[in-house]
């Protein structure tokens, strides 16, 4: 059924009548459930993976959650866990086996990366990264042992895109399935399901939480890939969340789409201002007519987030450096998605044998949150005069 979306943000799933008719659900913070009869307890059993027996498997605060992620991604089913990368993991490790082969995109997040290149490597899961922004590198990849394509558009340091609808074609001429990391664009901005994907995830962490809160993930599609997820990696590597953490993401989620535009709206003006910087010499947001995918992005997301990447025009680590140092309202964190302007740069990235990284030290990722762009503005001018 398609619901509206104030109505899935403000009441899907929520069976006030079972919550003492409270606005706010109750957050249910019981690890297991009691029956008066052997009979209902054989039901429970019987129905471990929809009704409550024991919280690993499923809560009524965790449930209210995944009836609303599933209806943002046009899913069937959706699972919450208690870290993206957990989602991840669980959804590529259900969709293979020894033996099997796996076509990525070529800088995806970098525990996906490190999923399929020091975990799955020693199960005899093999991988190939490709060029993502022609999808024919993907059918080009594919071996006969091929199972599952991975994408993450945009990712979320260069912010390379990948045509999902011709990903997807492509997987599906052959049987492969197909999973979008769509952190970047959360449910508001992109809909991979409705290009063809199979499973999407996300971390809920990031825009979908909202609060630099809680970490926590999520797996949405078809009810028989959840069912088979869930029922296995999800119930047996236990990465679960808190009935308390699912509470906070529902509290999170009432105001998703304030805070998506309000970050997006920010961020387009701050392109622009950054893009026109003497200082700046390339400015990594598929929002801007001038980044080489922006047709695509305008095809496939909606709008374009307030993630971005700069490129200074910087002489030296030292220039790069004191900017950083120098921004008073961006604060200097890894992660996004939260209230709070945030810059990452990538000469953190730098360990006593030298960089951990191929980018150029000269990049500094910008988390655009909720603030006044004007007052953002003026701190960047501010502190780019130190470049
Ligand atoms: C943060 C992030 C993840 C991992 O999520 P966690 O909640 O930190 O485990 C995965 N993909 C992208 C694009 C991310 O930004």
């Amino acid at each position: 059924m398609n619901h509206d979306l104030s109505y899935i943000l403000n009441h899907l799933g929520e069976e006030r009548e079972d919550g003492y008719h409270a606005v706010v659900p109750p957050i249910v913070q019981s690890g297991n459930f009691t029956y008066p009869t052997v009979e209902a307890m054989r039901e429970a059993v019987r129905y471990e993976m929809t009704r409550p027996l024991y919280t690993r498997g499923s809560n009524p605060t965790v449930s209210i959650l995944r009836k609303k992620l599933a209806a943002l991604e046009h899913a069937e089913d959706a699972l919450v866990f208690s870290s993206g990368s957990a989602a991840i993991a669980a959804a590529v490790v259900s969709f293979v086996k020894a033996g099997d082969h796996i076509v990525c995109v070529q800088r995806p997040y970098n525990w996906t990366k490190r999923l399929l290149i020091e975990l799955l490597d020693r199960f005899q899961v093999t991988h190939t990264f490709v060029d993502g922004t022609d999808a024919e590198n993907y059918r080009l990849a594919i071996r006969p042992n091929t199972t599952l394509f991975i994408t993450e558009s945009p990712n979320s340091l260069t912010f390379e895109l990948q045509d999902l609808r011709a990903v997807a074609s492509i997987a599906k001429e052959h049987g492969i399935i197909t999973l979008c990391d769509n952190s970047y664009s959360g449910p508001l901005f992109q809909n991979p399901i409705d290009m063809g994907i199979d499973l999407v995830a996300h971390s809920a962490t990031k825009y979908l939480n909202g609060h630099s809160d809680v970490v926590a993930g999520v797996l949405a599609g078809r009810s028989d890939h959840i069912r088979q997820v869930m029922s296995k990696e999800f119930m047996t590597l236990g990465a679960v969340p808190s009935p308390h953490d699912a509470w906070l993401l529902m509290r999170g989620l009432r105001t998703l789409e304030l805070r998506m535009d309000r970050s997006a709206e920010n961020a387009a003006v701050i392109a622009r201002y950054l893009e026109r910087h003497a200082k700046v010499k390339r400015v990594h947001w598929p929002g801007l007519p001038t980044h080489p995918q922006h047709a695509l992005a305008q095809q496939q997301m909606k709008r374009v987030a307030g993630l971005m990447t700069i490129d200074l025009n910087a002489p030296d680590e030292a220039s790069v450096e004191r900017f950083c140092n120098g921004l008073r309202r961006f604060l200097m964190a890894v992660s996004w998605g939260g209230y709070e302007s945030l810059q990452w740069p990538i000469c953190a990235l730098k360990g006593p044998d030298g960089y951990l990284t191929d980018l150029p030290y000269t990049l500094v990722r910008l988390y655009i949150g909720l603030e006044d762009a004007q007052v953002l503005i003026d701190d960047l001018d501010k502190a780019l005069e130190r470049v």
